[in-house]
């Protein structure tokens, strides 16, 4: 029942003046819901920024309108229609190349276009694979698309493109899909800074508001608590991370 972990290593980093980045991307955003607004407002309440994995097809100005009244968040294209195409011994894909190429880049072209459309400079042209998965061939055609980055879940492995992925995810999917022990999540979290300071790279908290238990939530506020402020760390955008790598 204690953070104890994650707040020793910050302090610890702060000690030797290390600064980790974390970032905090939430995926499966289409419309405003009671459950976006409570991200949204721990967002604000620690003024940390949030990278809205947002499914292009279903989604439109309602969200827009939503967003207009934030500072901190920004935009991210989670696939197309986050519609499975694998057959039914695979695991879900949607970029897979189960359709013709052109077809799939099609589509991800079109979504890069239509939530620039809704959400303006808000959009880093960064692709969030639904469920993460990617068929590799793909990845090289992004830039045609528009794309500059990719990001999945786990270690960064070098790639043609920049990438910006995920660690720590904070629903146990396999188990009861509710939120993972807290003790678990900031050892984890702390694990991952250790790694990131060795090779470089971020920390990155992955949620999706629409799943959250109670447990996620307290988590969260934990979480921001703790490290909003703490001289051993700083929370990124990926917009400005994105801009300052390729401008
Ligand atoms: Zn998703």
């Amino acid at each position: 029942m204690t953070e104890k972990k994650l707040l020793d290593t910050l302090d610890d980093f702060a000690s030797k003046g290390i600064i980790a980045d974390l970032w905090l991307r939430d995926d499966d955003a289409t419309v405003p819901s009671l459950a976006l607004n409570r991200l949204l407002n721990l967002s604000e309440q620690y003024s940390i920024p949030i990278t809205l994995a947002i499914i292009p097809e279903p989604t439109g100005e309602a969200l827009a309108a939503r967003l207009e009244q934030t500072t901190n968040i920004d935009v991210a294209v989670h696939g197309w229609a986050h519609q499975n195409h694998a057959g039914p011994d695979e695991k879900k894909r949607e970029l897979g190349l189960h359709r013709p190429l052109g077809t799939v880049l099609g589509e991800l072209q079109a979504g890069l276009v239509k939530l620039r459309l809704l959400h303006g400079t808000r959009v880093t042209p960064m692709l969030v694979p639904p469920w993460n998965r990617i068929d590799p061939d793909l990845i090289k055609h992004l830039p045609q698309a528009g794309y500059k980055a990719l990001s999945v879940y786990g270690p960064e492995k070098p790639d043609r493109l920049l990438l910006l992925n995920t660690h720590v995810d904070v629903i146990d999917w396999r188990g009861n899909r509710g939120g993972k022990d807290h003790d678990l999540l900031f050892t984890e979290t702390a694990a991952r800074m250790h790694e990131a300071h060795a090779t470089g790279g971020m920390t990155g908290i992955l949620t999706h508001h629409l799943d959250h238990d109670d447990n996620v939530w307290t988590f969260l506020q934990r979480l921001f608590k703790l490290t909003a402020g703490h001289p051993g760390c700083r929370w990124r955008s990926s917009r400005q991370w994105l801009h300052a790598l390729s401008p």
